[in-house]
């Protein structure tokens, strides 16, 4: 809309600049020709006057020139008659002449100096007036002279007259052009511009409708044509793509990409649905000043799912925790997503401020979250919180149920700590619904799992699934140790698998990564600029770098320790190396967290009181969110990326920052208690409990070859090549299906 009237403003001072451009010319041109006319007519007017007095001027009495004057005054625009003698005395006046005529005849005296008839336009007593005098002769002598006093002020109306109807004329043809851009651009160009859009959407989504866009008004039709080519030429490249993601399946060696899930999803789910049960939704609608904008949160899990979702079309179920979601969704708390190409449906569950503070808040984060990662913070168990967490599980369990109503044979994935309970309330009611939970963080030991209150019921909630995922080997034994210790039921340790009431339910680990395809990027990989640092505050040649959620599992505070060490043990490095790290606020409703997040700072702040100098930090902290392009630039320019995670479940920072290193330099200080450690031989490992061997790590980093950076890389680069988050998904239905 912004447009058109953009257009419709610029036609209107077009043609505005225009008819006013013609306007003044017109008038002028007027003005002109109406006062040439005056001219004549006045002049004609003395002279035939002049005929019937000259001959016997001096001997004419003032009463008969009177006569004479008054009755050629009589005559319309004629505002007055005088005449003169020789001295400039008037001698006869007619009725309404303006005294300035008779009183200062200046003009008279100048005529007759010059001896010849002259013209002025004057306004007398604010009324504009013609004065014209003529010299009067009696034997070739001047005797005197005759003033004619003409209106003037028609001429000005006829020119305002000229003005207002121009005006007028310009406002009726805005109206009118204004009227027909509107229909033009509105229901004629849109028109034509959204068929051509929704052909190449079409191509894009690999619809083959609407292919050719032939037809339009004749200047459209070269574009037309080459969109045309252009979707045939799509639909080509999609299906040779397809056919090769096809025939890699065959072949193991050959990386997972998102084609090759889809390929895999449609070969081998034939007419399965799949339903993805999560907190966190993977498109979050927000509102802002009446504008609804969206986001996507920063996790692996979409990336992970949403490919598996677009090849069958699911439906994705999830708490609508956007300010924007309800509003964008119909009745059902449903849409279609991604917005702007859908292709699956997203259920929002909503729920109420209550449900948040005891499912969510407490006892996800406070309960559950300390409970499995070792990190030695205390978990919250409250009674209320749990029975909050089971209603909320109740909850998604229903509306999950009757989305299945109808589906034969559904498959279920459940995803993370949040929804412990879901699989046995769907099982129990739909045993024909195949289920796989993942559990994204880590799984304690028995002894440290037995401290919560409430582990039968999470245990036995879990085992309604059929198939149980974790990160790591480790953590599947522990969990099977803890079921083994916490209830009744058949234990194979060689299928890995857990019979309770002849339900089976196997747990296997399927270690998460990231959506690192790409063979390319050796060469042709243009270095990122270190300005990026500078605005950082960073500006050093060595750099360390650390991503990490404000978290206390994060261990910042035991990292900075190390760093500490560092440079008390190795203080040629002070002015030489800083460490930037990126901590985005996470959690804020729990108070530890807020607690955590002012320890960090002031440590910080301790540390650089103590090395740092007017132009260097030793530490450079942001507690900011950062979108991923700008991370991995931040990746390739760091010397150092330290992960000190005092327990995680895999640490996907870890894996990112080979996966942007494709010049195969910089080096991985990792703690030996992120899963990531498992897959990513190359890294230094570290107790991050212990500064001393983290201070050990950094000076080995910075002093390691380049020769043995790259030999790390590389081992690091092809372990995340090879197993990339599409063969996770894949691993994990294939997991599934498996069972029958
Ligand atoms: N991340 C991000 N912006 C930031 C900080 C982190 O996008 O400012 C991303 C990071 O790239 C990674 C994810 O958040 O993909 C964090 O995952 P990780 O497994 O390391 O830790 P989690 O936060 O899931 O415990």
């Amino acid at each position: 809309m912004k447009q058109i009237i953009l257009i419709t403003l610029c036609a209107i001072i077009a043609v505005s600049a225009f008819v006013f451009g013609f306007t003044y010319t017109q008038v002028n041109q007027e003005r002109l020709n109406l006062s040439a006319d005056l001219q004549y007519r006045t002049r004609f007017l003395a002279d035939s006057l002049k005929e019937s007095v000259e001959p016997s001027y001096s001997r004419i009495s003032t009463t008969s020139l009177q006569r004479i004057v008054d009755k050629f005054a009589d005559r319309e625009r004629v505002a007055g008659i005088a005449m003169f003698n020789n001295r400039g005395v008037s001698l006869a006046t007619s009725k309404g002449t303006p005294k300035r005529v008779t009183d200062n005849p200046d003009f008279v005296f100048v005529a007759l100096d010059k001896n010849e008839p002259t013209g002025l336009f004057e306004v007398i007593d604010g009324a504009p007036r013609y004065l014209f005098v003529s010299p009067l002769y009696d034997n070739e002598r001047i005797a005197g002279a005759i003033v004619v006093v003409q209106n003037t002020s028609y001429i000005d109306t006829a020119v305002s007259d000229i003005w207002k109807r121009n005006i007028v004329r310009l406002l009726v043809q805005i109206l009118v052009f204004s009227a027909a851009i509107v229909f033009l651009v509105r229901f004629t160009i849109y028109k034509i511009m959204k068929r051509f859009a929704d052909s190449v959407k079409s191509a894009r989504m690999s619809r083959t409708s609407h292919m050719s866009i032939g037809g339009g008004p004749f200047f459209l039709r070269p574009l037309a044509s080459e969109i045309t080519k252009m979707n045939m030429s799509l639909a080509q490249a999609r299906f040779a793509a397809s056919e090769e993601a096809r025939m890699r399946l065959e072949k193991l060696d050959t990386p997972w990409t998102a084609e090759r899930l889809k390929e895999f999803i449609k070969g081998n789910l034939k007419d399965r649905q799949i339903f993805v049960v999560s907190n966190r939704e993977p498109y979050i609608h927000h509102l802002e000043r009446n504008v609804v904008s969206y986001s996507v949160p920063a996790s692996g899990m979409v990336t992970a799912l949403e490919p598996i979702m677009e090849a069958c079309g699911g439906m994705w179920l999830a708490h609508g925790s956007g300010d924007g979601d309800k509003k964008t969704a119909d009745a059902d708390g449903k849409l279609r997503v991604p917005p702007d190409e859908p292709q699956y449906t997203l259920k929002r569950l909503f729920l109420t401020p209550k449900e948040i503070k005891g499912y969510y808040v407490g006892f996800s984060n406070e309960a559950l979250w300390p409970l499995c990662l070792l990190a030695h913070t205390r978990p919250l168990f409250r009674k209320e919180d749990w029975v909050e967490y089971h209603r909320v599980n109740g909850k998604f369990a229903d509306a999950l149920l009757s989305e299945i109503r109808e589906v034969s044979q559904p498959i279920i994935l459940v995803q993370d700590f949040h929804l412990a309970l879901l699989p046995q309330l769907v099982k129990e009611r739909r045993p024909d619904a195949q289920i796989g939970l993942f559990w994204h963080i880590p799984w304690p030991s028995p002894e440290h799992f037995s401290i919560c209150p409430y582990r039968k019921e999470i245990i036995q909630g879990m085992l309604g699934a059929d198939i149980i995922g974790f990160h790591t080997q480790q953590y599947c034994n522990n969990f099977l140790d803890t079921v083994g210790k916490e209830i009744e039921a058949r234990i194979d340790l060689e299928q890995f698998s857990v019979t309770r009431d002849e339900h089976h339910t196997f747990i296997k680990p399927f270690p998460v990564s990231i959506a690192f395809a790409a063979e390319a990027g050796l060469e042709g990989e243009v270095s990122p600029d270190r300005v990026l640092l500078e605005k950082f505050g960073v500006h050093t040649s060595f750099v360390g770098l650390g991503v990490d959620r404000l978290d206390y599992t994060k261990g910042l505070l035991e990292k900075f320790k190390g760093i500490e060490f560092f440079f008390a043990k190795y203080p040629s490095y002070k002015g030489a190396f800083t460490f930037l790290q990126i901590a985005p606020l996470s959690r804020e409703e729990v108070a530890k967290y807020r607690e955590y997040g002012e320890q960090v700072t002031k440590e910080v702040e301790r540390i650089n009181e103590s090395f740092g100098t007017n132009d260097w930090k030793p530490i450079v902290l942001h507690k900011k969110h950062y979108s991923h392009e700008v991370l991995n630039s931040l990746y390739r320019l760091a010397s150092v990326c330290m992960v000190t995670s005092l327990h995680d479940g895999m640490n996907l920072v870890a894996k990112e920052f080979p996966a942007a290193r494709a010049d195969e330099q910089g080096v991985l200080i990792l703690s030996n208690f992120a899963g990531a450690s498992k897959d990513l031989k190359g890294a230094l490992m570290v107790n991050p409990y212990s500064a001393e061997e983290t201070c050990e790590a950094i000076s080995e980093a910075l002093n390691m070859s380049k020769t043995e950076q790259r030999r790390r890389m590389k081992q690091m680069r092809s372990a995340v090549r090879e197993y990339n988050i599409y063969r996770w998904s894949a691993e994990f239905i294939k997991a599934i299906i498996s069972l029958g």
